[in-house]
């Protein structure tokens, strides 16, 4: 490192703060004399930094006062005139303390959750970033949201919001803003402040669809209140307007289509401690207790939390309160009173359901609870089927052979994993349903341009890794190449603006950590369903074939102390996946002596959630229509395959748009509020803040910009010496008037 002077600005690394802004007092051999700068938590103070050895932190030069107040200049990060952590960190940090959770880095915008209501949403903001008023640039979600509402009205051309963060890091209360910014600013010339109550009949659906989606599919977690257990995709869709161009006014929203990935079905049988099962069930608990409610509520009353094995006992207020605004929601997306009684009798059968145990006598067994009031009874009853055929096909299996039928008895265990499968397959085509209903009320029309907004899990890694993480990080390495390579093209057109050539050595590339995912054949998810499909395959034996197959890719490990494990070293970082119960789960088996009994219900809502299930174990069929009509053809079925086509179609349709990003950041794991006075530790947790920025690929984006020119001076400004930055030019953003000047030689000068 070149030398240090006396006065000059540096940036030390330290654990507790990830880096911490200083000035050098003075420079020896083996040390450096520091004057640590005060910030908004810790005070100034002076220390000796070792140049040499283990204990010599890394140092950075900086040029660029970004502590307090001097940090309010840089709604962009790319302008602050070094690009690293640091600077981003530190800039992030103090803006966040002064209340500016919105913050640019090039054309991608971080989003710090503030954990507490800001005034930043009202009429007002959506008028300033509307058309009509004056079109803020400054870092705002209704920013983001404003320029895609653009790119429909001026080309019309279809767009993408990407949403992501780990959980509790905001995404769907961000996808929630960018909806209702696109609600109430598509239509021209009216005061939209006086609008929230006079939406459209499509307006009113679509928003109308979140309260019911979240009291369905979201959960009280460890991470987050209100969870969402399922990824979403929804497409919100513009009449096509007369002509294009400056003149024309804001497109109006016609339609909409929601798709929904990976619910996590699992939560219905079981929740770990300190976590609730799916909201809705609560909600209609409390309701079904309450003297308020009117509904009728059946196999609910006369029953309270207590009574339901599957449900852990942990109360919400406004749980009433939530029901009635699920009902709304119901009523606003076109479910009939039929339907929501059917929705709740079958929510009912489940939790009944799962009351229901076995007794083994030998390799058979039987239902212990009898007579007409037992919980087999009950929920018999409400899914509209025998009660006499219910228990039969719990505790036996009949397998079809070229001999004849066979019928085979199971033991307790047995029973007790095919009452649970029903259960979460009962869950998961009642969540399908309203998903359906929803999208045939709201209506899309093929050839419409639309807005897409993606609210989509982050990486994952716990303590136990199992297929759920798998998918769900196999999703991020897929978003994250896409980002790759819309970082990568924004920085070249920008470059081909300013005939500048430049060096893409260091773009940041996962697309052998994909080959390894998703590669045909030797992949590691191809290799999972074809363990699937194979018999007498297990969960032990594909990861023995993953271990020899891989032993030797730069991004496989395993540890051979921790036997049926694998490491996959992420782009995010390395998730070590236990192997047990991967081929269960992949297979996600129901038995089809009860997929018949449900088929025979009486009910024809539940008759319907069964009427598209005819896979089987593993393998299934499915009908298509080859022109000489329909015809049944064989079809193998896996979670991770559907999965893998679900997400195959969502990159294919995104890749039709113009794409926006938005990265939620949580400012600290313990969801502590932003300026929240009681808190113990520091709201913005810098070390777990740059963790994020890490995987998220925002350090990687930075890196590609550091690999080209990374100080970027208007000519006039560079002229006159000044520190004015000039603003990015997206893909679809602004060109620069004047031209840039990326001066390469100031990377001598501005980073070491
Ligand atoms: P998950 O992946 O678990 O679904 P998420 O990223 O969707 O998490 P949210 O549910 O959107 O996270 O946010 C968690 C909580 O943070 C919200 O319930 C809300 O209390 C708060 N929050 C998020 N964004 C904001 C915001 N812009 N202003 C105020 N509070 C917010
Ligand atoms: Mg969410």
């Amino acid at each position: 490192m070149a030398t240090l002077a006396h006065d000059e600005l540096i940036w030390v690394a330290c654990p507790a703060r990830v880096w911490r802004a200083a000035r050098v007092l003075s420079t020896g051999d083996d040390v450096l004399s520091v004057e640590y700068e005060a910030d908004d938590e810790v005070e100034e103070e002076g220390a000796e930094i070792p140049l040499h050895g283990k204990s010599a932190p890394k140092l950075l030069r900086r040029n660029a006062v970004l502590v307090g107040e001097g940090a309010m200049r840089y709604d962009n990060l790319t302008e602050v005139p070094e690009l690293h952590e640091a600077a981003v960190l530190h800039a992030l940090d103090a803006r966040f303390r002064r209340a500016q959770i919105y913050t640019f880095t090039g054309p991608v915008l971080l989003a710090v959750n503030p954990f507490r209501s800001l005034p930043l949403y009202g009429p007002e903001q959506l008028r300033s970033f509307g058309r009509g008023g004056a079109t803020s640039a400054a870092p705002h979600v209704y920013g983001i949201a404003a320029r895609a509402l653009e790119g429909i009205r001026a080309r019309y051309e279809s767009q993408t919001v990407l949403i992501s963060g780990e959980s509790g890091a905001g995404k769907t209360e961000t996808t929630k803003f960018v909806m209702q910014f696109l609600a109430l600013a598509s239509k021209p010339g009216e005061d939209r402040s006086k609008r929230h109550g006079g939406l459209s009949p499509v307006e009113r659906q679509v928003l109308g669809s979140n309260p019911l989606l979240e009291a369905f599919g979201n959960a009280q977690t460890l991470r987050n209140d209100n969870s969402s257990r399922f990824g979403k995709y929804i497409e919100l869709q513009f009449a096509k307007p007369a002509a294009l161009g400056d003149d024309v006014p804001n497109p109006r929203m016609t339609g909409a289509r929601i798709h929904t990935y990976l619910l996590e079905k699992v939560r219905v049988i079981r929740q770990q401690e300190g976590e609730r099962s799916f909201h809705i069930f609560y909600q209609a608990i409390a309701a079904a207790q309450s003297q308020d409610s009117e509904m009728e509520l059946e196999g609910f009353r006369g029953f309270g939390l207590d009574s339901f094995k599957y449900l852990n006992k942990q109360e919400s207020p406004n749980e009433v309160e939530d029901f009635e605004a699920t009902l709304a929601a119901m009523d606003a997306v076109g479910l009939s009173k039929t339907e929501v009684t059917q929705i709740f009798r079958t929510l009912a059968a489940i939790l009944h359901l799962g009351n229901v145990t076995f007794e083994s006598a030998g390799e058979s067994s039987h239902v212990v609870e009898k007579g007409p009031s037992s919980p087999l009874a009950l929920a018999a009853q409400l899914l509209g089927v025998d009660a006499q055929r219910l228990p039969t096909a719990l505790t036996r299996r009949v397998r079809q052979t070229p001999e004849g039928s066979i019928t085979s008895t199971l033991t307790a265990p047995k029973a007790a994993n095919g009452r649970d499968a029903l259960a979460r397959h009962l869950y998961h085509a009642v969540f399908n349903y309203i998903v359906q209903r929803s999208n045939t009320t709201i209506g899309f029309q093929p050839n419409l341009s639309f807005c897409g907004v993606l609210d989509i899990f982050g990486f994952e890694f716990f303590q136990w890794n199992s297929l759920e993480q798998l998918c769900i990080n196999y999703t991020n390495e897929l978003l994250q190449q896409y980002f790759n390579e819309f970082i990568f093209q924004n920085e070249t057109s920008l470059y081909e603006a300013e005939g500048i050539r430049w060096d893409a050595e260091d773009f940041p590339d996962n697309t052998t950590i994909l080959e390894l995912l998703h590669g045909k054949m030797e992949g590691v998810l191809p290799m999972l369903e074809e363990e699937c499909f194979h018999v007498g395959g297990s969960s032990e034996a594909w990861c023995n074939k993953l271990v020899r197959l891989h032993e030797r890719n730069k991004h496989f490990a395993y540890d051979k102390l921790k036997k049926g494990t694998f490491i996959i070293r992420h782009f995010a970082g390395p998730v070590t996946y236990h192997c047990t119960e991967f081929l269960e789960k992949n297979k996600d088996e129901l038995s089809p002596d009860l997929v018949q009994c449900l088929k025979g219900s009486e009910e024809p809502f539940v008759r319907g959630l069964f009427e598209h299930l005819d896979r089987v174990f593993g393998v299934g069929q499915s009908t298509s229509d080859t022109g000489r009509g329909r015809v049944l053809k064989a079809q193998r079925y896996s979670v991770s395959g559907e999965f893998r086509q679900q997400l195959k179609e969502l990159l294919q349709q995104i890749q039709s748009t113009q794409p926006h990003f938005i990265r939620c950041i949580k400012p600290n794991p313990k969801n502590q509020a932003f300026r929240d006075r009681e808190a113990t530790k520091p709201f913005f947790d810098r070390p777990s803040v740059a963790e994020q920025l890490s995987y998220q690929g925002v350090l990687a984006a930075i890196k590609v910009a550091r690999a080209g020119f990374p100080v970027r001076f208007w000519h006039s400004e560079f002229l006159r010496g000044g520190s004015q930055r000039a603003p990015e030019t997206g893909r679809s953003g602004r060109r620069c008037p004047e031209g840039l000047l990326a001066w390469k030689v100031a990377l001598s000068i501005s980073i070491i």
